[in-house]
């Protein structure tokens, strides 16, 4: 029987991951059902042959290249547990810098917010667990999608969301808001980004977009003079080498105030208008 102190020591399995050590950890803590800490408490805990056989498992598929996240079943994202699964983008930390420039941005007085390409949810509801006067739409045009922000909001018990499916600005209503975000896709076909890690196991469809990745970010900007109310606020994430262009097509739709922002990597990610 092998104890936790030994089961961390498995590192060289997971070779491929950059992260192999905080993946034995998560790994081991899911299958416990402890945290990562209580693994540093208790290290001489021997695992049943039921729980070890269960870690057995998950380390296969990890060292496949399965992402930590659909293993668990879990991400948190600005502090939220959410639930993952396959059928959307798995939230990244590079987004939290979306979230933390539409509070900046954005009064904590009632706002209408909408939330293009919404996936797990991630950004509406963190929006929504900071600012309970906010009214939000989050949409999306995959009911797989939907069905796990849904998940989502009514785990975390926010109330102040509602879920629309939408392809973009499709399916919207007529309305105005005082804010628009979106993480869409924004990846070229061609990056050879997306042969690597766990982006191989995210749907295609929220990563890739034609026109080196700018199209559908082009589509946003292009009609969201019409859903912004006077003084409101587009923000959108792109690719690091992207802002310039990005910026270009905000100008050429008309907006004003066009700015972007750098995330923790110091790369422009984010373009706001
Ligand atoms: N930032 C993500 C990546 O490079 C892609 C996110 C997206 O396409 N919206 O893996």
């Amino acid at each position: 029987m092998a104890t936790v102190k030994e089961n961390l020591l498995r590192a060289a399995e997971l070779a491929q991951s950059d992260s192999a050590r905080l993946d034995l950890e998560v790994l081991l803590g899911h299958v416990l059902g402890r945290s990562r800490t209580w693994l540093y408490t208790w290290p001489e805990y021997a695992l049943s042959d039921s729980e070890q056989q269960q870690f057995e498992r998950l380390l296969k598929r990890r060292a496949a290249g399965e992402p930590v996240a659909h293993l668990t079943g879990e991400r948190e994202f600005w502090s939220l547990p959410l639930l993952v699964d396959s059928s959307t983008l798995i939230p990244r930390p590079d987004t939290e810098l979306l979230v933390e420039t539409a509070l900046a941005l954005c009064p904590q007085s009632r706002q209408r917010v909408l939330d293009l390409g919404t996936g797990s949810g991630a950004i509406a509801l963190a929006l929504a667990s900071e600012r309970p006067a906010w009214q939000l739409l989050a949409a999306d045009k995959s009911p797989q999608a939907l069905a796990l922000a849904e998940r989502n909001r009514s785990r975390l018990e926010l109330g102040n969301v509602q879920l629309l499916q939408s392809d973009w600005f499709a399916g919207i209503p007529a309305q105005t808001f005082d804010l628009i975000v979106s993480n869409p896709p924004y990846i070229d076909a061609a990056d050879p980004h997306l042969e690597q890690g766990d982006v191989r196991f995210e749907p295609r469809s929220a990563l890739v977009a034609g026109r080196q990745g700018l199209a559908d970010i082009d589509t946003i900007v292009a009609a969201s003079g019409d859903y912004l109310a006077p003084g409101g606020w587009l923000l959108v994430e792109h690719g690091w080498q992207q802002a310039a262009a990005v910026r270009a097509l905000f100008a050429g739709a008309g907006l004003v105030g066009v700015d972007s922002r750098r995330d923790y990597g110091g790369h422009e990610r984010l373009t706001l208008g």
